[in-house]
């Protein structure tokens, strides 16, 4: 089989579950090699499924240490592990800011760095960081998830500018609320959860959730050789949130 990820190395964080788990069947589909990096990896269809907490810094190392050990070569990180948060600003006291910072901004950090001399290396490096719709939107009741998904995003293009010149390109990704485990969770813990699927997708402008496996296709166009001249955006795959102003349906 040829793909066009064919003999490139890729991490996906959070990859057992979800949109990483979207992410990783898509690279793996297009050619690639994929090593998750997960809390939980147990599970993971992957070529290497490593138990890695990405908010500590000796396992983010010793993950990066297996997969070159491995495979001898990384060139494609997705940043996509994340946590989230409820409330507005008063909501959270400084341990849980803390947390869920230290979980999507410093985490992506602590993986890029230990990645960095590896991709530096490759003839096609490319990272992809999972930020979101709260980056770019105002939603109710999420206030440090948006701080945290906007760093992402503000990270996204600082790095992209640091690292053009040694050849790693860097872009985000920033999906609507997608059908996951995660979106079931927050689902199953409403007052009645069929009304609040029905606000969420009446919030898409498409009238549904995303897809894993279009935020998955985006994230494979991104971290492709052939978007070699796409680096420092972030992508949405909202179905028009961001974007558009409809008028309500009749
Ligand atoms: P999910 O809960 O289904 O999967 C997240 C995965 O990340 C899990 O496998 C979990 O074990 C792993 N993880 C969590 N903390 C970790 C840590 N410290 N170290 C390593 N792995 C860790 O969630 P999802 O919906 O697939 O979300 C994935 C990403 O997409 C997140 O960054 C999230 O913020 C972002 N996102 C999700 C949505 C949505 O609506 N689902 C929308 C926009 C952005």
């Amino acid at each position: 089989m040829s793909g066009e990820f064919d003999g490139l190395v890729a991490v996906v964080t959070g990859g057992a579950s979800g949109i990483g788990a979207a992410i990783t069947r898509r690279l793996r589909a297009d050619g690639a090699v994929v090593a998750v990096f997960d809390l939980r990896p147990e599970g993971a269809d992957a070529d290497l499924a490593v138990a890695v907490d990405v908010a500590d810094d000796a396992s983010v190392r010793e993950g990066v240490e297996r997969v070159i050990a491995e495979f001898g070569r990384l060139d494609i990180l997705v940043n996509n592990a994340g946590i989230g948060a409820q409330g507005d600003i008063a909501a959270n006291d400084d341990a849980e800011w803390a947390r869920v910072l230290d979980v999507n901004v410093v985490g992506l950090a602590r993986v890029s760095r230990a990645a960095l001399p590896h991709l530096r290396r490759s003839p096609a490096a490319a990272i992809v960081n999972t930020s979101s719709i709260a980056a770019t939107a105002g939603l109710p009741q999420r206030a440090l998830y948006s701080a945290s998904k906007g760093a992402v995003l503000a990270l996204t293009r600082a790095m992209a500018a640091d690292h053009l010149a040694e050849g790693i390109r860097v872009n985000a990704v920033n999906p609507g609320t997608a059908d996951t485990p995660w979106v079931g969770r927050l689902l199953d813990a409403a007052d009645d959860p069929a009304a609040e699927r029905a606000a969420l997708e009446a919030r898409q402008p498409h009238g549904r959730l995303v897809s894993a496996d279009e935020v998955a296709g985006a994230v494979a166009y991104l971290a492709s050789p052939a978007a070699g001249s796409t680096t420092g955006i972030g992508l949405a795959v909202d179905g028009g949130m961001h974007e558009l102003r409809l008028r309500p349906r009749s």
